[in-house]
């Protein structure tokens, strides 16, 4: 009785999707974008909008600030736009891709957490490094931090050589929350992104590059990271519904780790790396031995013909290595996070 009742409970709540119905559609808020180009940015936009001196940051961004818990939604809660339903290779939690022919491709990734009770950094030596060595990368912002970084999330996004992720929007543990709890963290990232393209949209600099250069700049983030890499069945449904790849890694820098340092972070990547890798690393001022540990391993991983890709590349160059679970190296490792973070203030 009572498990017919919670069926029933269950199967009325409000999915958060588009219209599926393209008649619908025209009227109707939330329309499937066309398959995105894999674009990521505009350099006339990036150079128009800031000065390179900017663009550069400095040690007081790196900066992580203890606050009260704050669980203000964004201004906008529903994205405007929404991305086409995922085809079935890419609906489980990704950790690596088969390039085709066996390419030396690898995507860098840079989890930028934010969660109720904190304001974390941005680490400007990482973003610095690969402006300065032209590497690409992706960068997962949890929706809070794009509110509280609202220039560097413009500067990321109008990049051309990263793509920004969603990281859900206050870094909730998505295998305790359900529902409404856990798609609003994912849809309120997706909305705070819309909001400050909008933002940056309306500036004259962006005005004077065209709409041509504009449109470099994907309307939406294409990728997802789950925060503590744990995830539900339900999540994964969720994310293949609205057309976000749930993107895990094969490498781990263990950057958190307060003693970790740039020379083992290096060794671990060089150990690890092969064709369609995805390295998991932080640029919100978390990481230990990141920044220094780029110019330890990217000559060498160039020299080795490795080339660096967007992840929304990557997911293009080959088919993807897919686990129904998702987990830091081997299933069930992270479950762990649930007694930490699971009740966390929403
Ligand atoms: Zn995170």
């Amino acid at each position: 009785m009572r498990k017919w009742a919670a069926i029933l409970i269950l199967s009325a709540l409000p999915l958060q999707v588009p219209a599926q119905n393209p008649a619908a559609c025209s009227e109707a808020q939330f329309c499937p974008l066309d398959p995105p180009e894999p674009v990521f940015g505009s350099s006339t936009i990036l150079a128009g909008c800031w000065t390179s001196r900017e663009l550069q940051g400095s040690a007081a961004d790196k900066k992580i600030r203890r606050t009260a818990v704050n669980t203000k939604p964004p201004s906008r809660q529903m994205p405007k736009n929404f991305l086409p339903p995922l085809s079935p290779e890419l609906q489980n939690s990704i950790r690596q891709v088969h390039p085709a022919s066996g390419k030396k491709v690898a995507a860098l990734t840079f989890d930028l957490c934010e969660r109720a009770n904190e304001i974390t950094g941005y680490d400007y030596r990482v973003v610095n490094y690969l402006r300065q060595n032209k590497i690409k990368a992706t960068f997962f912002a949890s929706g809070k931090w794009m509110r509280d970084h609202p220039e560097q999330t413009m500067q990321l996004m109008a990049d051309p050589l990263f793509e920004l992720g969603n990281h859900a929007w206050t870094h909730d543990d998505l295998r305790i929350d359900q529902g409404i709890k856990m798609e609003d963290q994912i849809l309120w990232t997706q909305a705070q992104y819309e909001l400050l393209r909008e933002q940056l949209q309306a500036r004259p600099c962006v005005a004077k590059a065209g709409e041509s250069e504009l449109a470099k700049i994907p309307k939406l983030p294409l990728v997802f990271r789950f925060p503590y890499g744990v995830c539900s069945p339900e999540a994964l449904a969720y994310l293949a519904q609205i057309g976000l790849p749930a993107i895990q890694w094969n490498i781990v820098t263990a950057d958190p780790a307060q003693n970790r340092t740039a020379a083992a972070i290096a060794r671990e990547v060089l150990k690890k790396i092969s064709p369609g890798s995805i390295i998991i690393a932080h640029a919100n001022g978390l990481g230990h031995g990141t920044s220094q540990s780029l110019p330890l391993f990217i000559p060498s991983l160039k020299k080795m013909g490795y080339e660096f890709v967007t992840v929304s590349e990557l997911l293009t160059s080959g088919p993807a290595l897919a686990a129904k679970d998702c987990y830091e190296l081997k299933p069930g490792d992270n479950h762990g996070y649930d007694k930490i973070y699971g009740k966390q203030p929403k």
